[in-house]
């Protein structure tokens, strides 16, 4: 079965500019804005621009130019806020997908955390 996106899920209201978020990023393809309800110092949510529900989906179906567009523009984030390994103390970075994976938002995004030790993993 294809994958079902939601075009009223709110990140793809923000795409569209009906939702207000704080923007640290952006490129063509992602955008990059803080988390709402931030879990560590540094919190920033990667989305890509296009309608992607989940890793899998974005992994499978986006064209090369999107995941290259997206992978930059997590980098370029995790080294502006200082956590990548270029200078800084490194971060998690994860993404959940679907209801095991307790994904609240259906359209993929990667969150970067950091400015502090993040623990174990499953913590
Ligand atoms: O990975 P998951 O889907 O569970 O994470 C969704 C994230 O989106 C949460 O960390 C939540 O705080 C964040 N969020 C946000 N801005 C919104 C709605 C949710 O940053 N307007």
């Amino acid at each position: 079965m294809a994958y079902q996106y939601d075009d009223n899920n709110i990140f793809a209201r923000i795409l569209r500019g009906e939702i207000p978020n704080d923007t640290v990023a952006e490129n063509d393809y992602a955008l990059a804005f803080r988390d709402i309800a931030p879990k560590a110092p540094t919190h920033v949510l990667v989305i890509p621009k296009g309608k992607y529900v989940s890793f899998d989906d974005f992994a499978a179906n986006a064209s090369e130019a999107e995941i290259m567009g997206f992978m930059r523009l997590s980098a370029q984030v995790a080294k502006a806020e200082g956590v990548s390994l270029e200078g800084g103390n490194g971060f998690r970075a994860i993404t959940n997908a679907g209801s095991d994976g307790v994904q609240e938002v259906p359209h993929f995004h990667l969150h970067i955390m950091g400015g502090r030790n993040m623990g174990p993993m499953l913590a």
